[in-house]
């Protein structure tokens, strides 16, 4: 299986190539390939937050499938402030570099902390794409992660309740 990773916006092709060969050392059945960039939807843009909406942006993008969407703009969905990630059943996984961007809080820049903590999102994502519900145990990759902090407390692996629902319905997660 084939998923694609597409920027949205203002995102250098270079962070897409490094996603990807992030990514392809996670899973042996699946092939991720950056697929270049594109414009966001700029009627998602909520100009009374200075966010753009992660509904609106990943119905654009509904009937292509399951592909990765990641952009630097800040994201929000119905309820939350803003989120790190979204994603549909069988449809596209958004990410947002923007919050995950140490120096977003002030802090100095660090790539390879962005990078893992963009590689934990995408995992969590791409498992919702696939069907994974977000799970308790704190340390699992597909644990709710609200704050940048919890995403640095959890694993970029799933757990062993996970696995089993991964290998029992043959999701090609492994
Ligand atoms: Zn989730
Ligand atoms: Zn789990």
């Amino acid at each position: 299986m084939q998923i694609p990773i597409l920027g949205l916006g203002d995102i250098p092709v270079d962070v897409l190539k490094k996603l990807e060969d992030m990514l392809n050392g996670e899973f042996s059945k699946i092939r991720i390939y950056a697929k270049g960039v594109r414009e966001i939807p700029e009627d998602t843009f909520n100009s009374f937050r200075d966010q753009y909406m992660a509904e609106g942006i990943m119905d654009e993008f509904h009937k292509e499938g399951i592909q990765i969407l990641v952009t630097e703009e800040d994201i929000y969905t119905k309820g939350k402030n803003y989120v790190f990630g979204e994603a549909e059943y069988r449809g596209p996984a958004l990410v947002s570099t923007h919050r995950l961007d140490p120096t977003f809080y002030d802090k100095e820049r660090n790539e390879d902390l962005l990078f893992k903590r963009l590689k934990k999102v995408l995992i969590h994502e791409l498992g919702h794409c696939f069907g994974l519900d977000e799970c308790d145990d704190p340390l699992c990759v597909m644990h709710y992660t609200g704050s940048a902090k919890s995403v640095d407390d959890k694993e970029c692996e799933f757990c062993n309740d996970c696995q089993v629902k991964i290998s029992t319905e043959g999701l090609p997660l492994g």
